[in-house]
């Protein structure tokens, strides 16, 4: 993923003169509180983060995982033994590329819910193309995300939902092969939404909920400007009644990911992403992206938001 040209810090200034108000919501973006959301009283969710977290450390082990490779193979098995008896389904094709032509594939795991609707949760499994022939294994920057979703599948496997239908979606090909560019990066992403705008898949997700580098250690979900307003209030909201919103949206920047061609397709999305990886972010797309640098408590924190923004989203007009 890409971080926007047009990213700025924080939301605004406070003037000097103009002393902090003692009230819960000064902090907040006015955008946050637009949207009313129905207080959620139903259970708390908890993923097992330890669970989570050996996940990512198994899928570290392939190592490097670039379209095309051999270990990129072993990782779409090692996903799919993780959903035997799921309802799985892939989209595979073959992307063109600035350095030729590769096979792609998204894998989609659905969970049927009694609502009329889906809620979309992706992540992509795919690591950087140009580092394929370094130590870089993308523990961060692919394996957290592949984690999560495998996670969460494990959290709705075998229970009826009385909600909207899960649909997860393991996103390949979101990194760019030779530089990111609106050509040359989410090569998965852009051939999913077109399919399913296509075949009217895409007027019927509720919601688009995207994990990308959700592990570090030091959490810092950003607030991306690219992305919906009022699913960010909702996942605002979610994180609030787990105690985690000191985690959400401290900064706001524009965020180029998985999202954006669901985005310009008109569903709503939200972009979970720390894009502070390490100070400066300088553990991005290098050999320092390695499991020491994360957390299972941000894996909890992060998969726990997303179970609840479901739970909330379930509950909404
Ligand atoms: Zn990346």
């Amino acid at each position: 993923m890409l971080l926007g040209m047009s990213a700025c810090a924080r939301d605004k200034a406070v003037k000097a003169d103009d002393q902090p108000k003692a009230t819960s919501t000064t902090y907040l973006p006015t955008s946050l509180d637009e949207q009313p959301v129905p207080a959620d009283a139903g259970p708390l969710p908890a993923i097992d983060a330890n669970r989570a977290m050996q996940y990512v450390k198994e899928i570290v082990a392939f190592g490097p995982r670039p379209i095309g490779s051999p270990n990129h193979k072993k990782l779409e098995e090692y996903i799919y033994a993780h959903l035997k008896g799921d309802q799985v389904e892939d989209d595979a094709f073959t992307a063109d590329t600035p350095e030729g032509k590769f096979p792609v594939r998204n894998i989609i795991a659905k969970f049927p819910g009694t609502r009329d609707g889906i809620i979309v949760i992706a992540g992509h499994y795919d690591t950087n193309y140009p580092l394929r022939n370094t130590a870089y294994v993308g523990a961060n920057d692919g394996g957290s995300s592949t984690a999560i979703l495998l996670e969460i599948a494990n959290q709705l496997r075998g229970k009826k939902r009385d909600g909207y239908s899960i649909w997860l979606v393991w996103t390949d090909g979101e990194e760019a092969i030779k530089r990111w560019s609106a050509s040359d990066s989410l090569y998965g992403t852009k051939h999913l939404a077109e399919k399913w705008e296509k075949d009217k898949t895409l007027k019927n997700i509720k919601a688009f909920l995207l994990a990308d580098m959700i592990g570090d250690a030091d959490l810092n979900i950003d607030r991306d400007t690219n992305s919906t307003p009022w699913l960010a209030s909702v996942v605002y909201q979610a994180a609030t009644r787990l105690g985690y919103q000191s985690h959400f949206f401290a900064r706001t920047i524009a965020i180029e990911d998985d999202h954006l061609p669901f985005v310009q397709r008109g569903v709503p999305c939200l972009d979970l992403i720390d894009l502070d990886y390490g100070y400066g972010n300088v553990f991005h797309h290098t050999p320092q992206d390695t499991t020491d640098k994360l957390s299972p408590k941000s894996l909890q924190i992060v998969g726990d938001v997303i179970l609840e923004t479901v739970q909330m989203l379930d509950k909404m007009k």
